[in-house]
């Protein structure tokens, strides 16, 4: 490599000076300029960009100071090293310089080695800043490098670093018994967490998640954030196919488990979509996007799942249309209709009421239950006019039976969020109130929490509002939201309905037994009614009788039945064995 010689330029208007410091250093190997005036200085300074710059303080024309001050201005030159050659050793003097910016000062008359000396110094600093400078670019390009390669919030690899991670762990075409499964993870109704309690602790939880997600597969494994609330997991270490369901199952498992974030506690649950390499695509794209119909597959079987990607899923979105275009014409046609399951209380095991659950009865593809067309109505507005007349029908009918014979039976109507946001929901509701000559106080109205945590003030106002005429308030599906227990007791409400994942083999699983308890508790201080729902065992309903719950709905008594059938389980005076020792 050719050794680069350092250019230095003298400005001493003192010839003799000039002249013998130019020798010395040029005996050095210096490429060494000279100039007799600052002005002469400042130009070869200019068009040289020398190295090093010695100058003397007393000048005609342009003195030392004035000198530096000039290159000091200049972006290209104020760099450049400068040493004062000075006759006045006086401090004020080499202050002055030092203020201004000089790096050293050489007192004249100088030795030839404190000449070499101080220039061999501010090389070596040069050299010092250099390396530096060398330093922070590395460390500049690894950040850079980490940036584009994870994501921000996280921390977590990013598309890109999951594309490169593929390409190492992606197995050889001989290598058949290699399973490689490539998972897309969505976190359940995220939205709402973010809306609702806002983007910095939608951020928290994200972060949270991450870890939890990193702590569930092996070192070989890859966790990596796609984009908000979704992330991509290639399992490189599986040889069965059944090994990665295990780790999905332990990651839905692990994220089930309450987070504690910023005092607050909170539940959540995730749907995840499976690939497998080969099978489902060779191309890491191809798998992401089968593993991403997957996911949507589980988040709209109810989420908290996995499922497998299958090759028929595209036929979705076009069913989904055509099911659109035809929920417009069942009200007018009227396809839709009500099914009614009981509930019973605990203490005589009677039925004291029914829920209104609504199902389209679909010319073609026969009943359609409320899961598949309730969200689709939600989105498209139709929710309104089909929740109206699901309130209207349901208070007749209930109205009719309680003039047959049994006058206090209560019936439970859900009502969506666009229901409970119209304006005219009181009015309507008294307007059919008069209409079936229902007394409100036989009037559940249920809502979930999600419905009511948006605007916490307004959702009150409104609650009283109804409660004023008389009925009483419901929260549906108490537990699967995102709010803490103590969050909720703001809210006026009458009845809690704890909601069946919690029940469902409540006696195997202590988690579910602990947040029961914990509902049953709180429920109880705060005087309201609890309902149990989804009780389909013995062991579920002996477990709610003696935690001392109020009612229960589930298939162990009854699924929805039509309006016949209830009406039968209703003559036939259809009871709830129930277990021994309720007042234990
Ligand atoms: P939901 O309000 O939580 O209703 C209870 C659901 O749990 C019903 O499903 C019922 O059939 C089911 N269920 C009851 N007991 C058991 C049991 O022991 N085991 C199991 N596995 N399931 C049980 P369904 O009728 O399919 O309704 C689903 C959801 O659709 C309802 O959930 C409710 O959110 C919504 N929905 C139904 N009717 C209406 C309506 O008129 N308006 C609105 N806005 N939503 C409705
Ligand atoms: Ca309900
Ligand atoms: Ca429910």
């Amino acid at each position: 490599m050719k050794k680069i010689t350092k250019k230095i330029l003298v400005i001493e208007d003192e010839d003799f000076v000039r002249e013998n410091i130019i020798e010395l250093l040029d005996a050095e190997g210096l490429n060494v300029l000279g100039a007799e005036n600052g002005r002469i200085g400042i130009d070869l300074a200019k068009t040289q960009l020398p190295d090093l710059i010695l100058c003397d303080v007393m000048m005609p024309i342009i003195d030392g100071y004035g000198v530096l001050s000039a290159l000091r201005q200049d972006s290209i030159m104020a760099g450049i090293p400068f040493i004062f050659l000075t006759a006045k050793a006086a401090k004020a003097d080499v202050r002055q310089g030092m203020e201004l910016g000089a790096d050293d000062y050489l007192t004249k008359p100088f030795t030839r080695a404190e000449l070499l000396g101080a220039v061999a110094s501010r090389f070596k600093k040069q050299a010092a800043v250099h390396k530096q400078y060398h330093t922070e670019l590395r460390q500049a390009k690894d950040q850079l490098n980490y940036l584009i390669r994870n994501d921000n919030l996280t921390g977590l690899p990013n598309r890109l670093s999951l594309q490169e991670r593929f390409k190492q762990v992606q197995p050889a075409d001989t290598e058949h018994q290699q399973i490689l499964t490539v998972l897309c993870l969505g976190l359940d109704r995220f939205n709402q967490i973010n809306e609702n309690l806002g983007h910095a602790f939608g951020d928290l939880l994200l972060k949270a998640v991450a870890q939890r997600l990193s702590s569930c597969v092996d070192a070989q494994d890859t966790v990596a954030r796609l984009n908000a609330d979704e992330f991509a997991i290639i399992l490189a270490t599986n040889p069965h196919k059944q090994d990665a369901v295990n780790v999905v199952q332990s990651i839905l498992k692990s994220l089930s488990q309450t987070f504690v974030l910023a005092n607050r506690e909170i539940f959540i649950t995730a749907s995840i979509g499976m690939a497998f390499y080969r099978r489902d695509g060779k191309e890491l794209e191809q798998l992401l996007s089968n593993a991403n119909k997957a996911m949507l597959k589980a988040k709209q079987q109810g989420g908290d799942q996995y499922q497998f990607y299958t090759a028929t899923f595209h036929l979705g979105s076009s069913d989904r249309l055509t099911l659109q275009t035809s929920l417009r014409h069942a009200l007018e046609r009227e396809e839709l209709l009500i099914h009614y399951q009981p509930q019973v209380d605990l203490q005589k095991g009677q039925i004291i009421g029914a829920e209104a659950l609504v199902r389209w009865q679909h010319p073609e593809r026969g009943i359609i239950p409320p899961d598949k067309f309730i969200p689709l109505a939600e989105e498209t507005g139709l929710i309104v006019p089909i929740g109206d007349w699901v309130l209207q029908k349901a208070c007749k009918q209930i109205k009719i039976w309680q003039t047959k014979g049994f006058p206090s039976l209560r019936v439970a109507v859900n009502l969506s969020g666009r229901q409970f946001c119209q304006m005219d929901l009181r009015q309507k509701l008294v307007q059919i109130l008069m209409d079936t000559d229902l007394h409100p106080q036989y009037i559940d109205l249920e809502m979930t929490e999600s419905m009511l945590v948006q605007n916490t003030e307004v959702a009150i106002r409104r609650l009283n509002a109804l409660k004023s005429l008389g009925v009483q308030i419901a929260i549906d599906d108490f537990g699967t939201g995102y709010s803490s227990l103590s969050y909720l007791q703001q809210f006026p409400f009458d009845i809690l309905k704890i909601d069946r994942c919690f029940i469902s083999n409540i006696t195997n699983n202590s988690n579910n037994t602990a947040i029961t308890k914990a509902i049953i508790q709180m429920a109880k201080s705060l005087g309201l009614k609890l309902i149990a729902e989804g009780v389909e065992k013995a062991a579920e309903l002996d477990f709610v009788y003696h935690h001392q719950c109020d009612a229960i709905q589930g298939y162990l008594f009854s699924p929805p039945v039509s309006t016949q059938e209830f009406e039968k389980l209703l003559t036939t005076k259809k009871s709830l064995p129930l277990p021994p020792g309720y007042n234990d």
